[in-house]
């Protein structure tokens, strides 16, 4: 039975099938979303064309898409999938003028050549044309992990595997696509996450379908994947990505990898991985600094500006703030930035430091909440120890040193009294945490490395 309707949705695939009420969906975005959300982004959000398993929707720019996109999508399709189980992604077409409202002459698949798994649940798999070469700020810390990217591009399996790694936010992504752009006219380039590569992996399980899987992972001539520090713990994926990973070095294949740290600080995955993975060139990307970070809003303004072939009016001075406000991360950057330029050209007036404190007071106290237990396992995670050996009472500099960073983030990032964040750490007391936030106090001023890893480790707590 269960065979026989998959069968089915096989054969209805791309068939026109009518069941979503546009307007009632409209209001459980309003309702998901809240009315500001709403108001500024979804409201103007049209439907243009409904498959059975897909959604065409329309927006005013790409701007819009990106944003929404990169913010809202999931949700949206989470809340369209309780209207139409059998949708499992979305499509935007910009819409430049009403009159070419039209999807006749629209081809959905004439994106780019983008290997692309078929039924992949969002075009997460696809390259971003807006995320290139040309809008990739060059700054102190980007660099050196931009020239090799271009390099790369020039003369491929000379650096084999590339690894960049860093931060959240920092342009990994960013610069994986920009590889991909610039290599798919020549080359079959496969771009994915490690994470959409588990999902297919996994799929292809159930389906018992591994000789599909394999051959369609194998047969690029780039493969570029994002993020790979999600394969830790993973056992039976690492072996599968080992696998995959040989026999593309085996026919010549240009591997790009990102992760969140280098590749002998990935704990939890096989030695043979890491030495795989090191076996190339290993770059990092660097917080940006305030050069950096007001480039690109600059540049962001002038994008910005074109799309809505309008005049956005920033101050010099609500740049540097701006720039100085957002401390660690080119993403959060941005999303400061975009939300500024909504709500003056919203209220049609040029902004001053004040409107942009309010403004973004709002958006720091959306700010995801950190607690305690999340500091001690990223803290715990972070330093590659286990949660036990951080709390213990053991007195090792490499159990100390990270259990006080975790208590200074504590009484910096939670509302927490010295007394309860004492209790939390297997019972200390106060006097413990005091003297832990003034150590590391002392030490954040004048020690890079522990700059480095405090800002580091903050973003992790802020961003997942
Ligand atoms: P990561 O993958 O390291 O978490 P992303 O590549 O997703 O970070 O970058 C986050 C955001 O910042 C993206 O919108 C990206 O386009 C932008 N960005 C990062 N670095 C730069 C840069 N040097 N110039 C322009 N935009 C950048
Ligand atoms: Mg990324």
């Amino acid at each position: 039975m269960k065979n026989k309707s998959t069968q089915q949705d096989k054969i209805f695939v791309s068939e026109e099938e009518k069941t979503i009420n546009w307007q009632d969906l409209q209001s459980e975005f309003k309702k998901n979303f809240g009315e500001e959300v709403y108001n500024s982004w979804l409201k103007n959000v049209t439907l243009i064309k409904e498959y059975n398993d897909y959604l065409i929707l329309g927006v005013p720019t790409r701007f819009f898409r990106d944003w929404i996109v990169s913010r809202y999508l999931d949700k949206i399709l989470e809340l369209v999938k309780n209207f139409k189980l059998s949708l499992s992604r979305i499509e935007f077409k910009i819409i430049e003028d009403q009159k070419s409202n039209r999807v006749d002459d629209f081809k959905i698949e004439d994106f780019n050549k983008v290997t692309e798994i078929k039924d992949s649940i969002l075009n997460y798999n696809r390259l971003n044309p807006n995320l290139n070469f040309n809008n990739f700020i060059k700054g102190t810390s980007n660099e050196v992990a931009l020239s090799y990217s271009k390099k790369v591009c020039e003369h491929t399996s000379r650096y084999n595997p590339l690894y960049i790694y860093g931060g959240v936010g920092l342009g990994k992504t960013h610069l994986l696509n920009a590889i991909g752009l610039e290599l798919q006219s020549t080359k079959e380039v496969m771009f994915i996450s490690a994470e959409r590569f588990m999902y297919h992996f996994i799929k292809s399980i159930k389906k018992n379908d591994m000789v599909n899987f394999k051959d369609f992972f194998r047969k690029s001539s780039v493969f570029i994947i994002d993020d790979i520090q999600f394969i830790r713990g993973k056992e039976s994926l690492q072996e599968e990505f080992f696998h995959t990973f040989n026999s593309l070095l085996e026919k010549g294949s240009q591997i790009i990898i990102s992760a969140d740290r280098p590749p002998l600080k990935l704990d939890r995955v096989q030695e043979r991985i890491k030495s795989r993975l090191s076996g190339g060139l290993i770059i990092d990307i660097d917080i940006p600094d305030l050069e950096l970070k007001k480039n690109i809003i600059s540049n962001r303004i002038n994008d910005i500006q074109s799309q809505f072939k309008e005049h956005i009016n920033i101050s010099e001075e609500v740049i540097n703030f701006i720039a100085s406000e957002a401390k660690t991360n080119i993403r959060e950057l941005i999303g400061v930035l975009n939300r500024v330029v909504a709500f003056s050209r919203l209220h049609k007036r040029v902004l001053n430091i004040i409107d942009c404190k309010n403004i973004l007071k709002d958006v720091f106290s959306q700010a995801k909440i950190v607690t305690v237990d999340k500091i001690q396992n990223t803290v715990s995670n972070y330093f590659n120890i286990s949660l036990n050996d951080m709390l213990s009472q053991r007195r090792s500099r490499p159990l100390a040193r990270p259990r006080q960073i975790a208590m200074f983030l504590a009484k910096r990032l939670t509302t927490r009294s010295l007394p309860e964040i004492g209790r939390r750490f297997a019972n200390r007391d106060h006097t413990t945490v005091i003297h832990a936030v003034k150590t590391i106090t002392k030490l954040s001023e004048k020690d890079e490395e522990m700059k480095k890893n405090l800002v580091q480790i903050k973003s992790l707590l802020l961003e997942n």
